[in-house]
């Protein structure tokens, strides 16, 4: 067998296009190849080949796994049989404890009659830290189910019962009922009274199920959460959601992943977003901010540049959430937050206002008449120093601007 085509390559779209890009680009390869369209003989094939690469990468779920495992549906026995939990309860949030109170799945498209008896898919909810979706973890959920029964390993019949076919309906499951009715003879299909649907009955039923093959139990279950994950994803761990009856197969467990917010980082995407402090003397010069990265133990250096203004962003590249099945990973965002010194010593204080002066000398021909008129009032020199002890004395003791106050 050929090889698998990538979806990617299907698709011709690079491998970080967005929703948009890959839905143009199907959409593009879809009007070409539609079989009512295309005469090329390979038409058809290509078409699918173009439908299922849109399928996968379309699907957010898919996409990751694909990129992950190679395999839209994940590894065997994890993420496979992906139910797309939100959907099923018509888009609805979680608003339910730990464990959803209604089941899903199975009941759909059986027929009439015919009762169920595969077990459900069950749903439950997982919360994480943003430090636990970082790193990926490994988690245990704990949940009450309909677990096979022990005490007959399923199959409703205690020691020496036996399973027999039902007489009444023959192990069909069903009766067919005849009324008479004024325009003739009606027929209706019911469920069997006797067996309850199942076709079969049991003459000595286990008395710890009564019969069902299945009893409840609380259960506690290994979860691989992988690196990267984001709220809304979800695991799917094969047979471990409702038992099915008298030994049918077992649903699924579906577990959603709610990863919490972090009073360090805000999450955008796989970027990650933070505040760093500098004072306004080192926003001037530029400084090294080190801080604590998501990872643990992990350092992150941050450079303010000189002249950073406040609320400015410097980027640090790949410090961010890692990207779900790439070793690849977001960047760190660190919003900067100018803080004006309060601590200052009176030298520096002098310091600083020297240069304020030195600026508004050069700037302000009104700050400058103001300097030199000062200085003849009070008798000093108009020099840089003498200057900055008068701007001293004028802002720190008097609230008045000596720039622009007296004119
Ligand atoms: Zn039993
Ligand atoms: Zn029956």
């Amino acid at each position: 067998m050929e090889p698998k085509k990538d979806y990617y390559e299907v698709l011709e779209v690079p491998r970080d296009a967005d929703a948009k890009t890959i839905k143009r680009a199907f959409l593009k390869k879809a009007r070409k190849l539609h079989p009512d369209v295309s005469d090329a003989p390979d038409a058809e094939e290509r078409f699918k080949e173009v439908n299922e690469a849109y399928s996968v990468l379309s699907d957010d779920q898919k996409r990751a796994n694909y990129d992950r495992y190679g395999d839209p549906n994940g590894p065997a026995g994890f993420g496979s049989d992906y139910v797309d939990v939100s959907d099923i309860f018509g888009g609805g949030g979680f608003g339910f404890g730990d464990i959803f109170d209604s089941f899903f799945g199975g009941g759909a498209g059986r027929a009439a009659g015919q009762a169920r008896t595969r077990g459900r898919d069950m749903g439950i909810r997982l919360t994480v830290t943003l430090e636990e979706a970082a790193a990926g973890c490994h988690k245990t959920v704990a949940y009450t189910r309909l677990a096979p029964c022990e005490d007959c390993g399923g199959t409703g019949a205690a020691e020496g019962g036996k399973m027999h076919t039902c007489e009444r309906c023959h192990g069909t499951g069903r009766v067919v009922e005849v009324q008479r009715t004024i325009f003739g003879q009606m027929q209706t299909q019911t469920t069997c009274p006797a067996c309850g649907g199942q076709g079969q009955v049991i003459d000595h039923p286990c008395e710890t199920c009564e019969g069902q093959g299945r009893t409840p139990s609380r259960e506690k279950v290994e979860v691989q959460v992988p690196a990267g994950v984001h709220s809304g994803q979800t695991l799917t761990v094969e047979g471990k959601g409702e038992a099915g009856l008298r030994g049918d197969t077992c649903g699924n467990l579906v577990v959603s992943i709610e990863v919490e917010e972090s009073d360090r980082f805000e999450r955008r995407g796989d970027d990650l977003y933070c505040t760093v402090r500098v004072d306004s003397l080192q926003a001037i010069v530029g400084a090294t901010v080190t801080i604590d990265g998501i990872m643990e133990g992990e350092r992150v250096t941050v450079e303010v540049p000189a002249g950073c203004q406040f609320g400015q962003q410097v980027v640090v590249e790949r410090k961010g959430m890692p990207r779900m099945g790439m070793i690849a990973r977001g960047n760190l965002v660190a919003v900067v937050q100018v803080e004006t010194p309060r601590d200052l010593t009176q030298k520096q204080l002098l310091d600083v206002a020297a240069l304020v002066a030195q600026r508004a000398l050069g700037e302000d021909a009104a700050a400058e008449r103001d300097l030199e008129e000062a200085a003849e009032r009070e008798g000093f020199s108009p020099s840089a120093e003498n200057a900055a002890e008068h701007f001293a004395k004028e802002r720190w003791h008097a609230p008045k601007n000596p720039f622009r106050s007296r004119r």
